[in-house]
Formats: structure tokens, sequence, C-alpha cells
């Protein structure tokens, strides 16, 4: 389907073909547009003076996941993860209660060095993004927060058609902080979990360097499951960057906490995960083959153009196939094989009523339309987000 490929000159950083572009693209809006009421976004930066990374405890814990240089004598390192730069950018002027829940979302370009031998497609590369967010908050928030994030992560994989398991990963052997900081931690998550309501289980020890956190593993159509989000409980960044707020008291030592969180975990992964779960048979919001316009006859190809010209304007992945070797019947093969959501046959008679005959891969009849209804039909049909729109009238 020519989506992305791999080169041995960039190990574990895909390159993303224009398809495979406007899936990775159709994903972030979705996610965006999902966020728009509780987030804001930001854009922080890439390269960080290892300062940074002393402070948040990354070089102590991390570094060797980190790629690192030499500018200017300094070492500076890559960004393995934005929450260090959200740390400044909450701190950089003083903050009030009345701020909080600060919620700061970031596309960032993140980058772990992986060992080249594990390096496996996309499910594991050294270059991804990933719908990050960092919640700002306050203890008595943590309950509601942790909650709203459930259920957006409820939300978002019905749309894909997923089943998901939660896992609360508790206290490592090697972790930041005291010990009571740690149960009351868990103690909040445990909380949020009963009160979503869906079976949740425990994985002793399975939690980061610096808090326990909510691992989801995301069921595919095959049974398989897949470790994609994760809601991260953080009690040790707030103290690392000395971060505060002024509270309802006035007294400006207010310690927030920090919940992270990713719903796709990384774009990359995400990608691989589906693409095994829809075998091809991307659903119509997602597919970087939404129509195939197919000519009956030479003297219809001028037309056939100009109507794939109208669904490119109309935000489509469109195509048109003009091979002149194929017949018909062949070219409508061809596009359903190739997994065309919607495939539109435009003879002599469409030519002259400017309209279009549809039809579906699992090759049901829409008939003939014009050109604007068939426009219509697949945006409502886009916005739906169905996974049945090939099948349904
Ligand atoms: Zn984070």
């Amino acid at each position: 389907m020519e989506l992305f490929f791999f080169h041995d000159l960039s190990p574990g950083s895909c390159f993303f073909l224009p398809k495979g572009a406007f899936i990775y693209n159709t994903l972030v809006e979705f996610i965006k547009e999902h966020m728009k009421r509780d987030f804001q976004e930001v854009i922080s930066p890439n390269i960080y003076n290892n300062k940074l990374w002393e402070t948040s405890g990354h070089r102590q814990h991390y570094s060797g996941q980190m790629f690192t240089f030499e500018v200017e004598k300094e070492i500076f390192a890559l960004k393995p993860m934005n929450c260090p730069g959200h740390c400044l950018m909450f701190s950089h002027r003083p903050r009030s209660w009345r701020e909080l829940p600060l919620r700061f979302a970031d596309f960032g370009v993140l980058h772990r060095n992986e060992v080249s031998g594990d390096l496996t497609g996309l499910e594991r590369v050294r270059r991804f993004q990933q719908d990050d967010a960092h919640i700002f908050c306050s203890i008595e928030q943590i309950t509601h927060e942790i909650n709203s994030c459930l259920e957006f992560l409820h939300t978002v994989y019905s749309i894909f058609g997923f089943s998901f398991q939660l896992c609360l990963s508790t206290r490592p052997e090697k972790f930041l902080g005291d010990i009571e900081t740690w149960n009351f931690a868990e103690k909040q998550l445990e909380a949020s979990l009963n009160e979503f309501g869906k079976p949740w289980k425990t994985s002793p020890g399975e939690g980061t360097f610096y808090g326990p956190k909510i691992d989801i593993k995301v069921q595919d159509a095959n049974g398989k499951y897949h470790q994609c989000a994760t809601i991260q409980l953080d009690f040790q960044l707030p103290l690392q960057f000395n971060l505060t707020y002024v509270g309802k008291d006035g007294n400006d030592t207010a310690r927030p906490v920090i919940i992270h969180r990713a719903i796709l975990g990384s774009m990359e992964r995400i990608i691989a995960v589906l693409k095994e779960n829809y075998g091809g048979k991307w659903p119509l919001w997602l597919s970087p083959q939404q129509v195939m316009i197919v000519p009956e006859c030479p003297t219809c190809k001028d037309y056939a153009w100009q109507v794939c010209q109208k669904f490119a304007e109309a935000g489509f992945m469109v195509d048109v196939d003009l091979d002149n070797n194929k017949e018909l019947n062949e070219k409508i093969t061809n596009a359903q094989l190739a997994q065309y959501n919607f495939i539109m046959v435009v003879g002599e008679k469409e030519k002259a009523a400017e309209s279009v005959n549809v039809r579906t891969r699992e090759n049901k009849f829409h008939g003939e339309m014009t050109v604007h209804q068939a426009i219509n039909k697949l945006q409502k049909l886009k916005t739906s987000r169905s996974l049945e729109t090939e099948r349904e009238s």
C-alpha cells in the first residue's frame, strides 16, 4: 500500500510516504479535535542542556536511552520525553491555584536510543511522536483528572473498535522519593479505577521510577494485546523542578502533581497496531485510498480526471485509473482488492449528467448520483468515523 519504509542510513526512524503521512496526520487531527475542550497545545524544544536532565533525573536513570552530544563544550541531549520541558513552561512565571488544572498537550518529536538489534518495524523505533499531555493539578483534583483521562480513552478506543484492559503498575525496586507518597499516589489511582467501573489488575513493581501508572493494553480484532496508552501519576518531577503555585491561602509554596498521559501512545506504534487490526481494510475516515474513479471508455477520461480533482479539492484521498490496457470489470476488481473504500464508475451517461456510479469495496451498489451528492454523502460517512461505511446504505 506504500505507507512507509525504513532505511539503513537512519535505523529506527520511519519514512512515511504520502499515504502513511495521511494516516499519521489524520490520527493527530482526530486527537486534537477531541482534546480541544480541555487541553492547550504547546510546542517545546527538542534539544536541552544536560542540566535539565540532571534536574529531572533522566541523566541518572535514563541516560543509556538518550542521544547526547556536545555543543560549545556543553553536553546536550535530544528529548526522550516532553515532561521536563513542560516543567520549565509551568515555572516560567508564578502560577495561581486558579490556573489549575493546567493541561499542556504536545505532539513534539521524541528520540530514544534503542539498541539497533531491538528495533522492530514501527513497534519499536528511535524517532516517534506521542499524543502527549501533562496535567499540572492539585492533589484534590487527581481523581477527577484521572477519570477524565479514562473517559477520553474509552471514547477514542471505541471509535477504533478496540476493547482494552487496565492495569495498575506499582512501585518498582529503584524509585525516587519516599514510600508514603508512593502509597498515597497508588491509592488515588486505585480510587479512579474503581470509579471508572471496568475490571482492572495490578502489576506489582512495574511502575516507573517517578510514580505509579495505569497501563492500558488494547485488544485488536485478532485478539492480540498491545501496550499503547499510559496514565502516570508523578509526585517526583514537581519536587525535582521545585514547582510551586500560590494556593487558596495565599502561600506560594503549594506543590502541584503531574499526570503524564498519552491515549494513542506513540503515533508510530498505533499505526502498526491499526494496520494489523484492519488488515488493509481501513475505515473511510482513516483510509489513504478512499475513492477510485474508473472511466468506462477512453472518451470519458477527461471527465474522470475532473471528478478526481473535485474529490481531491473536497479533501479526499482519490485516484483515477486511466490504464488503457484493462477492461472495466478488471479495473473495478483491482480497486476493490486494493481496498479502495468507494469505486466510482463514469461513462457517457454520467458525463452528461455530471454524475458518478457508486459502489463499495464490499460490492454494495449505491447507484448513480451527482458528483455533488456523492461528495456530500462521503463527507457525512467520513465525519461519522463509522467502521461499517462500506456495508451501510
Ligand atoms: Zn511525561
